[in-house]
């Protein structure tokens, strides 16, 4: 009896110690469950302010977002200024909810500062968040409310200049076409003109016209969207692979051009059939020789031009906030002749918008270096006091300062003495290169008219791309736009000499 107590007591002591030990890996179980929770549920929510912080103005312009909706029932829409400070568009209305959209300037920023209504177009789309969101504080809108007035939401200060835009919009008069003018050290973006155009002011009655005709492009913004062969404006590519291809020299190159360069059965002519006769590199890209290039072209190393052009953001998106298109070509490994030929010269497949154009021409102006294009300068309260500045942001190397200093050299050479001599002026000295491209199989003087460049070509400020549809060649009809938008530039900022020099 005794013995089965003893055996009886250890047996509870065993039993009491099991339950401890399952107690305490019990509470330990809980301890750990209820902490991971806890780190779970510190983590999401660290996750959810971060998400909403980096997405905020991706969340706000859904449309679905009623803050959204509600606001632009609150306050009268935002007012957009040019980086002058003229008034670009603003919104009026008795109450906020019957607002409507005015555009003091119609067609001339139809593209830029785009629309608000039937979806979102330009600046109107970039800066649709701030220009609905208010910063003006409580006694504000208690003052507005006071005498009834209606509250604006904050101002967006573009980057675009009334003056330039102005003459961008006239020079092209009624041709089809696309004008950018882009600060290239920062990337601003001085003016964007795209033709056909439309009146904002009238897009409500205009949008069902649009969208009953399928044959109108006045919505496409041509700038950002249209695709272009490049024509001559790629030998500045073309001359690009050739210096990483020849230890970064042109100076043993030369050239006997008759009018036209036959290889493999395939030939290319040179415009109008002209013969520029015994030419080394820098001639033949000042009087955009297509024989000479498409003689440089056969004897590259496809891969390698491959990744040249990859360098150079073909076949991607652009860095650009709006939408815009993707630039193609036809070259890779596997090019034939026929195809590395007309690449060469700009022709065949390849494809570029004007925005494109500028940016590679912004980046030979700045050493090397792309700054991303952008339209927005700043947000401002409706009181005056800034809410947010955009500042310039690198959008990355394009090529060496050495291959930049090189193509700035040629690019100056079809001023003074080849394709774009219309450019010259006392002034400034400007550098860039002229395309004609063929655009029709069955036509074959129809070409779109091309410039893109850049002033002054010592201490580049601003970079202009230019394309007319159909006009013709490129330094009849695109030079002397490009002069004007220089000219009216260097009126405004003239070129100062510095003194020690
Ligand atoms: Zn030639």
């Amino acid at each position: 009896m005794k013995k089965t107590r003893k055996t009886q007591k250890n047996q509870n002591k065993e039993l009491a110690l099991k339950a401890e030990k399952h107690m305490k890996q019990s509470k330990l179980a809980i301890i750990v469950s209820g902490v991971s929770v806890c780190i779970l549920f510190v983590c999401m929510s660290i996750y959810m302010v971060k998400y909403s912080a980096a997405h905020e103005i991706e969340m706000f312009d859904n449309s679905y977002n009623s803050y959204a909706i509600r606001l632009s029932r609150e306050y009268l829409r935002g007012t957009i200024y040019s980086g002058d400070g003229e008034v670009l568009a603003y919104s009026e209305g008795e109450e906020a909810a019957s607002q409507h959209r005015v555009y003091p300037y119609g067609n001339m920023f139809a593209h830029a500062i785009g629309y608000s209504t039937h979806g979102r177009m330009g600046v109107e789309s970039a800066a649709n968040y701030y220009l609905l969101n208010y910063h003006s504080g409580l006694n504000n809108i208690a003052h507005a409310t006071a005498e009834s007035e209606l509250v604006t939401a904050d101002s967006v200060y573009t980057t675009l200049d009334t003056s330039l835009q102005q003459v961008a919009f006239d020079s092209l008069g009624v041709y089809k076409g696309a004008v950018i003018i882009t600060e290239v050290e920062t990337g601003r973006i001085l003016a964007m003109v795209s033709k056909p155009d439309f009146d904002p002011n009238n897009i409500d009655t205009l949008w069902e016209e649009f969208m009953n005709d399928s044959a109108s492009t006045n919505l496409l913004n041509r700038v950002t969207q249209g695709q272009y062969p490049p024509g001559s404006t790629f030998k500045i590519i073309t001359t690009l692979e050739y210096l990483r291809e020849n230890d970064h020299s042109y100076s043993g190159y030369h050239f006997n051009c008759g009018g036209s360069f036959t290889y493999d059965g395939d030939t290319i002519r040179c415009y109008h059939g002209t013969v520029h006769g015994s030419i080394d590199f820098a001639t033949s890209f000042a009087k955009s020789c297509n024989s000479s290039f498409a003689n440089m072209g056969v004897s590259f190393d496809r891969k390698s031009f491959q990744k040249t052009l990859d360098g150079l953001m073909f076949e991607e998106e652009l860095p650009y906030d709006l939408p815009s298109a993707v630039s193609h070509t036809a070259v890779n490994e596997d090019t034939d002749t026929h195809n590395i030929m007309q690449a060469s010269i700009g022709q065949g497949q390849d494809s570029i918008s004007p925005l494109h154009m500028n940016m590679i021409t912004c980046a030979i102006a700045n050493k090397g270096v792309l700054m991303k294009p952008h339209l927005l300068d700043r947000v401002e309260s409706e009181s005056g006091s800034v809410v947010t500045t955009f500042k310039p942001e690198e959008a990355g190397r394009l090529m060496t300062e050495e291959e930049s200093a090189q193509l700035t050299e040629l690019m100056t050479e079809v001023v003074k003495r080849g394709t774009a001599t219309r450019l010259q002026d006392d002034r400034y000295t400007a550098a860039g290169k002229t395309g004609s491209a063929e655009f029709s199989s069955t036509v074959k003087d129809d070409s779109h008219a091309w410039f893109t460049g850049f002033a002054p070509a010592e201490d580049p400020k601003i970079a202009v791309t230019i394309i007319i549809e159909g006009a013709g060649s490129g330094g009849e009809y695109a030079v002397p736009i490009a002069k004007r938008m220089f000219d009216q530039y260097f009126t405004v900022n003239p070129v100062t000499v510095d003194a020690e020099e």
